[in-house]
């Protein structure tokens, strides 16, 4: 069932996105070379409680970190730890999640550690602009083929690949909740979205091959060619003219 959420959740809705938009902010000013991906988590987790909520990433069906921190070749659900410094040259998804006030936050973006080749801009680039190419057709009444099918369509038009195992998801009270947001699949098709329901639409877009396969810890998502993968993600408010994006 597909949540429509009322006006005083909708305003719970920005409150815990609107604390993932400015913790984002903050995460691309800390994001460099030679500090650790603990780091990033323990600040990251600072700011959140500072603003009154909780990571809600820790200890979701037992993950350990409070961020995901995902380098190069790894799509998502990277686990920060006090070994990986980062490095001149990779890029880095960094993905959270709040919760406060009974409702959740959630978005990510994929930064650059110092200079980057002119691949991996691209690369974050059009991933980015996939999820912008998906908002553009969505609102009240669409089906949510549509707004896959715009990712998908952007994202493969420069040869990459896109990931079919993860999706975005509505959120809510819940971190997950229906519909499941996939990056692909026909136009035209799937259930219609409607004003008042939040999703977190996150396209995760791989250099090369859209293969991936789960790491011997459980978590750490990687492509399956070791090709760099990128991850965009807001959650969005839909409106019958279109959406408000909550965490930008
Ligand atoms: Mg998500």
């Amino acid at each position: 069932m597909i949540n429509i959420k009322t006006p005083a959740e909708i305003e719970y809705m920005r409150i815990a996105n609107g604390i993932v938009r400015d913790l984002l902010l903050y995460m691309e000013e800390i994001v460099k070379e030679g500090v650790t991906t603990a780091y990033l988590d323990e600040k990251a987790r600072a700011f959140i409680e500072k603003r009154g909520a909780k990571p809600s990433f820790l200890g979701y069906e037992g993950f350990p970190g409070s961020i995901c921190t995902s380098i190069d070749d790894v799509v998502v659900h990277g686990i920060p730890n006090k070994h990986t410094y980062l490095k001149e040259g990779q890029i880095i998804g960094v993905d959270v999640g709040t919760f406060i006030h009974g409702f959740n936050g959630d978005g990510a973006r994929t930064f650059a550690v110092g200079k980057i080749s002119p691949e991996k801009q691209k690369l974050i680039d059009v991933t980015r602009q996939s999820f912008f190419e998906g908002i553009k057709v969505l609102k009240d009444g669409v089906r949510l083929g549509d707004v896959s099918h715009a990712i998908q369509t952007y994202a493969e038009s420069f040869g990459y690949g896109v990931v079919r195992e993860l999706t975005g998801h509505g959120i809510g009270r819940e971190m997950h909740e229906d519909p499941s947001v996939p990056n692909y699949g026909p136009a035209g098709h799937g259930v219609r979205l409607r004003s008042n329901m939040t999703i977190a639409i996150e396209p995760m877009i791989n250099m090369g091959v859209k293969e991936v396969y789960i790491a011997r810890d459980g978590w750490t998502v990687r492509t399956r060619d070791g090709k760099p993968s990128a991850h965009y993600e807001n959650t969005v408010l839909i409106t019958d003219e279109g959406v408000e994006i909550l965490t930008l």
